[in-house]
């Protein structure tokens, strides 16, 4: 059904299938509170500008622009962020295909690009994300630092994998050891998946 508003997506996997990589208790808290909140946030914002809009009400766009950008980055990497990840077993191991091919040509192999997107992941100032993504004009796969859901983004670039440091990402699980989480996170992310997104881009 069409929407003019924004929904939370259902996981992949259940809550508890992510475990020992991410507790249930913290991949739900995730799921239903934090990226919640950025649904909910999102909503409140578009529903505030429809009733401005009808009223004729001025309001403080600089203000509003900035708080609507913030709850759709979040959502919208959120919704990524699930999907690139997968239970152990299926998550983890090396990349195939595609994926494989322009990881290597561009940073010499995969442990290359693997230490420096968690270099990227552990050095992001605050919160924020590591991403992968792909450049069509230079056809160079690029690592995006981004803080908080909206800064240093390169526009218009696809993004192919993420990785959430918030510390609301990993709290319950590892405390504040931000470099344990993203260890973890190489047991579960979804190869397959990441490597769908640029066989998709590409062909
Ligand atoms: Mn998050």
């Amino acid at each position: 059904m069409e929407s003019k508003f924004y929904t939370l997506p259902k996981l992949p996997y259940g809550y508890g299938d992510l475990a020992p990589y991410i507790s249930e208790e913290q991949l739900k808290i995730h799921h239903t509170k934090h990226h919640q909140a950025y649904v909910n946030g999102a909503n409140a914002i578009l529903q505030r500008l429809d009733n401005a809009r009808k009223e004729n009400i001025d309001i403080d766009i600089k203000a509003t622009l900035k708080e609507l950008s913030w709850n759709i980055g979040g959502h919208l990497l959120h919704s990524i962020f699930w999907e690139n990840l997968a239970p152990p077993g299926k998550g983890g191991g090396k990349p195939s295909g595609m994926l494989n091919d322009i990881l290597e040509k561009e940073f010499g192999s995969f442990e290359r690009f693997k230490k420096e997107f968690s270099q990227a992941a552990l050095s992001v100032e605050g919160s924020g994300w590591a991403a992968l993504t792909y450049c069509m004009q230079t056809q160079r796969p690029l690592i995006m630092q981004i803080e908080k859901h909206n800064t240093n983004v390169y526009p218009a670039f696809r993004i192919l994998m993420v990785l959430d440091v918030f510390e609301h990402a990993y709290y319950i699980d590892y405390k504040n050891d931000r470099a344990k989480f993203i260890e973890a996170f190489w047991n579960i992310v979804n190869f397959d998946e990441v490597n769908k997104r640029i066989e998709r881009l590409l062909k």
